[in-house]
């Protein structure tokens, strides 16, 4: 959400970003709205203080006034109550509009309509070559009896999967080395609730447009989060931190769950898109400084490549273009890792800045040295997400006897071994 004052004041600025991100906002209707509700707010001002000064002459008053001044009063009080009618309707809104209201992006970021834009920054190691016909993760993992999805699909519908035996562990490992390098990254590590209630998911900004990819519980008003974001944002909404206390750095594990309702068809063998997953997600707090903010973003970057170059798999850092980055972000970085089986790469991690867009909307405030109270910015990264990057691994570490070669940083989550 951006800050009202920044859209009166820049209004071709907030119209370019709606632009160039594709979005469905009328920043005039939205400018039109704030010019009614700041005059409907001082009207209703006013007659609130005239209804005060009406006891006052009313007291003071003969009989004949008094009469006067009730019929007036009657006719005032309907006033007041229309004003402050109307004065709720344009601030509910305006405040829905609010919502809709973009970062405005990177001015490095391409420009485009989608992923297709999207441009490669730099690429790291190379795909393996394989001197046998590699298996994709789906073969590979039914061989060695690591994954049940036909049955699983009895169990729990579309993209359900189960893992089982040494793939259990392998993902274990994946998730104990990501929380232990974090760790040592002085990142606090967190296991966050999923079952989450509305407020934190507008806060992050996955309501009200995100709606149709989350899962509902009307029962309980609850919902079932997409990542552990919304829990580690919702964590501080309505506080004021200590700038002192800045940044805040969490490493949050937590099951994900998501409709992927965009994506009906796509992806629907495997282990690629799952309506539920398990992620390590890096998540930033600190102080309304670009500077701070680009270096938070560099060393979430940083720390998503550490882990991909110790599991050896070849990845690619793209810049995504405007059209890619959804609505509150300011840069966004994907990386994307190899597969084999698809000859590509696939989007495994992605790093985002958000300026103070979640913080405005959830409302995370920090106290400067001087007290002054100001609006954090935020920045989050996948660190680990699996079944995906356990499907890279599979597929880019296998040998010719359908083993699988552990790299080295995982080994001491699985007893030593260097093969599964
Ligand atoms: P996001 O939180 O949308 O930026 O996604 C972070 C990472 O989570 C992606 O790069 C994927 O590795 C993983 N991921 C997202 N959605 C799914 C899904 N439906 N199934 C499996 N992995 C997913």
């Amino acid at each position: 959400m951006l800050d009202k004052r920044f859209i009166r004041e820049n209004p071709d600025v907030v119209k370019q970003a709606v632009r160039v991100k594709g979005l469905d906002l009328d920043v005039d209707e939205l400018l039109q709205l704030d010019q009614d509700n700041r005059k409907l707010q001082f009207e209703v001002d006013q007659a609130q203080s005239r209804r005060k000064s009406f006891s006052k002459e009313f007291a003071k008053a003969d009989e004949a006034r008094r009469a006067e001044l009730r019929a007036e009063h009657a006719d005032f009080d309907t006033r007041l109550k229309e004003l402050r009618e109307q004065l709720a309707a344009t601030s509910a809104r305006l405040g829905e509009l609010m919502l809709l209201t973009p970062t405005v992006p990177w001015e490095g970021a391409p420009v485009g309509p989608d992923e297709s834009a999207n441009t490669v920054v730099r690429a790291w190691g190379a795909p393996p070559s394989f001197d046998f016909a590699p298996l994709d993760h789906v073969d590979l993992a039914e061989k060695r009896g690591w994954a049940e999805f036909a049955r699983a699909r009895r169990v729990a519908g579309e993209r359900a999967y189960v893992l089982c035996g040494d793939l259990v562990l392998l993902e274990r490992a994946l998730h104990s080395y990501a929380l232990e390098l974090l760790r040592e990254r002085d990142f606090q590590l967190m296991a966050v609730p999923a079952l989450v209630k509305e407020a934190p998911l507008v806060g992050t900004g996955m309501l009200p447009k995100g709606r149709a990819e989350i899962y509902e519980i009307p029962a309980d008003d609850a919902y079932l989060a997409g990542t552990a974001e919304v829990s580690l944002v919702g964590l501080h909404s309505g506080e004021i931190l200590d700038a002192a206390k800045l940044p805040v750095r969490y490493a949050g594990i937590s099951p994900c769950f998501r409709r992927e309702i965009g994506s009906a068809s796509r992806d629907v063998r495997g282990l690629l898109r799952v309506h539920q997953f398990e992620k390590v997600e890096q998540f930033v707090v600190c102080a309304d400084d670009q500077a701070e903010s680009d270096r938070w973003h560099a060393e979430l970057l940083d720390t998503a490549e550490t882990i991909l170059q110790a599991l050896g798999l070849a990845y690619e850092v793209v810049e995504c273009s405007t059209g890619d980055m959804g609505v509150g972000k300011y840069r966004m970085n994907d990386i994307n890792t190899w597969f084999p089986s698809l000859g590509l790469y696939r989007e495994t991690h992605s790093c985002s800045s958000m300026r103070d867009w979640q913080a405005r909307r959830a409302n995370v405030r920090y106290r400067t040295a001087d007290g002054e109270v100001r609006f954090a910015y935020t920045l989050n990264n996948t660190a680990v997400a699996t079944p995906r990057l356990l499907a890279a691994l599979l597929e880019n570490c296998q040998l010719a006897d359908a083993r699988v070669r552990v790299p080295e940083v995982l080994r001491p989550y699985l007893g030593g071994r260097d093969t599964l």
